[in-house]
């Protein structure tokens, strides 16, 4: 079952950059800085209540971030849903036809389990599940 919003991703260019925005001049908590390989991205977390928001830089140009901003430039990246099962989070959307980037979940930040959903069934917003 879905909880909650677990986190808004934020596609930039240069974590540098942006990280005073949020950390000094909006005052959010932040929480810290985490590389994930798997993804090519370096995030930012920071806590606004019960909700993170995660600046992600990529790492690579081959990263999906770095296609993303080359795309469609800098900006609101993913929303995130943190679920209590992901597995049964994914049968359920797949029982309902919704299309999945990952068919099982990988590991995101901090050892959560994460699965993307494909844009196409979720009105072109790049929709993820959290588990964690
Ligand atoms: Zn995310």
């Amino acid at each position: 079952m879905i909880k909650r919003i677990d986190h808004i991703g934020i596609a930039v260019d240069s974590l540098d950059e942006h990280i005073p925005f949020y950390r000094d001049v909006l005052k959010l908590e932040f929480i810290g800085i985490e590389e994930i390989p798997d993804q090519k991205v370096k995030i930012a977390v920071f806590k606004v209540g019960e909700v993170k928001i995660e600046l992600l830089e990529s790492t690579s140009p081959e990263g999906p971030v770095a296609k993303h901003i080359a795309k469609k430039g800098p900006g609101l990246h993913h929303l995130s849903f943190n679920t209590d099962n992901i597995i049964d989070e994914i049968a359920g959307l797949q029982k309902n036809n919704i299309r999945m980037i990952d068919d099982t979940p990988r590991e995101g930040s901090h050892g959560n389990k994460i699965a993307f959903l494909h844009p196409v069934s979720s009105g072109k917003v790049l929709t993820e599940l959290t588990e964690g």
